[in-house]
């Protein structure tokens, strides 16, 4: 039995998100932070979670100065963005290259999807936009700013210019806000009913529970409510960030290092013949290499797991900032390598 023919033709094409685990030494691939917690109070396991993740909310609530009924929460932003496509629908739009999850769940979905090419400085294309949007309609439009795997924020104008264009929802998905100095779009949602924006405890020190965000108006979370699974958030994880939410200080102190620790690595990254390093906004940095593919090989043999970029975009190659110890490890073998 041929189990290819039965599955739908939009799933037969889609090639998976790549998110294998490969061994190494020094793990900086994945845009994860190299701080966190390891605590978790006593949490009944024997009883669902709480559906509604009312106490996480009202926290989360408190520090982005939105009200509770303004968030909706997600196993991750990634459950997020689809429980957005599964109620709004396409046509998507977003900018390439961007995060991939965009265009695979639109495609998983069935739904018609676009990408719009970022200008020469990764900036949007809003001559391109604005003519996407007028041919297309979209529903949604998916932005991330800063964004994966550029590592730039978009020009908050531009930003601004697409909302106002759009009839449907723009999507500002800031799940690197917090290592940027730019302002984050939050306040501007009182203003842009149809702005949306996402955020993720994954990039701060917690990717292993799964905790991602949607801040909106209730007009909007009420309609993607339906569509989320009862139980979604579970109870460990919904405890382990509260307590991590409570102590927001060491939160705040771990992105501190974190963009402190990007600052040296850029610098000697920027020292080092042979490749360009992009500015950042992120917890990341993009890099350009001739031999990415080699590159990135070698280095997975020294025991260095970086993010291979090349399918995207042309011998690029994508690193997450790690502990000192880490980047100096990282920096180590790539001369080498070089
Ligand atoms: N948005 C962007 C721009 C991302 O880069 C990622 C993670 N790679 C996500 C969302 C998904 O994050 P989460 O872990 O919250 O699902």
């Amino acid at each position: 039995m041929d189990i290819k023919k039965l599955v739908k033709p939009n799933i037969r094409s889609l090639r998976a998100y790549q998110a294998e685990e490969i061994p190494c030494r020094v793990k900086l691939d994945a845009n994860e932070s190299p701080y966190g917690l390891k605590v978790l109070r006593s949490v009944k396991t024997n009883k669902y979670p709480d559906p509604e993740a009312k106490e996480l909310r009202r926290l989360v609530a408190k520090e982005l100065k939105v009200k509770t009924e303004n968030i909706l929460h997600g196993n991750g932003s990634d459950e997020i963005i689809y429980y957005l496509i599964t109620t709004f629908g396409g046509p998507v739009l977003y900018p390439v290259p961007t995060f991939s999850m965009y265009g695979i769940i639109s495609q998983s979905l069935g739904e018609k999807k676009s990408g719009i090419p970022l200008d020469e400085k990764f900036d949007l294309d809003t001559d391109r936009f604005t003519e996407a949007i007028k041919k297309k309609k979209p529903k949604l439009i998916f932005l991330s700013s800063p964004n994966n795997p550029t590592g730039n924020s978009f020009s908050s104008e531009r930003i601004l210019e697409i909302i106002e264009q759009s009839k449907g929802l723009v999507v500002v998905d800031e799940a690197y806000q917090p290592f940027s100095d730019r302002r984050s779009f939050l306040p501007l949602l009182k203003k842009y009913k149809n702005l949306v924006i996402l955020r993720t405890l994954s990039k701060v020190g917690f990717a292993g529970l799964r905790v991602g965000f949607m801040i909106a108006d209730t007009d909007i979370i009420d309609e993607v409510n339906k569509v989320r699974l009862p139980f979604n958030l579970n109870s460990l994880s919904q405890q382990v960030a509260l307590n991590a939410l409570q102590d927001i200080k060491r939160m705040q102190s771990y992105i501190s290092a974190v963009k402190s620790e990007r600052k040296g690595l850029f610098k000697e990254m920027e020292k080092t013949a042979g490749i360009t390093p992009y500015t950042s906004d992120a917890n990341f940095i993009l890099f350009k290499a001739r031999d990415a593919e080699k590159i990135y090989q070698k280095l997975l043999q020294r025991g260095i797991l970086i993010r291979n970029m090349s399918g995207s975009m042309k011998n690029c190659l994508r690193v997450s900032v790690g502990t000192l110890k880490d980047n100096t490890a990282f920096l180590k073998a790539l001369k080498q390598v070089l």
